[in-house]
């Protein structure tokens, strides 16, 4: 049995986009030494108050969700969401794709379909991905019914 959520924070890198200094070997328990730090390549900042103090949230909130939720069945699939800090006060969170695909196959195979009589994710065009990702996300969320989301996958036949 795992956690239901996993945070995990490591590594600094600069906030300047043309720069790509990136140290991961940074530990989660000293980034409050690295908060407005100068970047050794190119002077910008490197972690900003604002951005450490969500990351703190960040794990707290893990700590909580962790508190008040049970755990996870072994088997049960990780989606794995992107954090991106860029010093600009906000945070990006971001799926990836391989995650995205991973979330598809779980869906066909817990409505009982078979996802090698389906064209794989990474056949799909950008577009007909998005589509497949957000019907499967909305079943999920009970706004699309189970006939409705079988019938999107079925259009991608091999
Ligand atoms: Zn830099």
């Amino acid at each position: 049995m795992k956690n239901v959520v996993e945070a995990k924070v490591h590594g600094i890198k600069c906030d300047n986009p043309d720069c790509d200094f990136i140290d991961i070997s940074v530990k989660y328990e000293d980034y409050s030494k690295w908060v407005d730090q100068p970047c050794p390549k190119c002077g910008a900042n490197l972690l900003t108050k604002a951005d450490y103090k969500i990351c703190r949230r960040l794990v707290r909130l893990t700590k909580i969700v962790n508190f008040f939720l049970p755990k996870r069945k072994d088997e049960v699939s990780t989606i794995t969401v992107e954090a991106k800090f860029n010093g600009t006060d906000c945070v990006d969170f971001v799926v990836s794709k391989e995650a995205k695909t991973k979330y598809i196959i779980h869906t066909m195979l817990f409505l009982g379909l078979n996802p090698d009589k389906y064209k794989t994710p990474n056949d799909l065009g950008d577009d007909d991905f998005c589509y497949l990702y957000t019907s499967c996300i909305q079943f999920e969320q009970n706004s699309l019914s189970k006939e409705e989301v079988r019938s999107v996958i079925e259009g991608y036949h091999l």
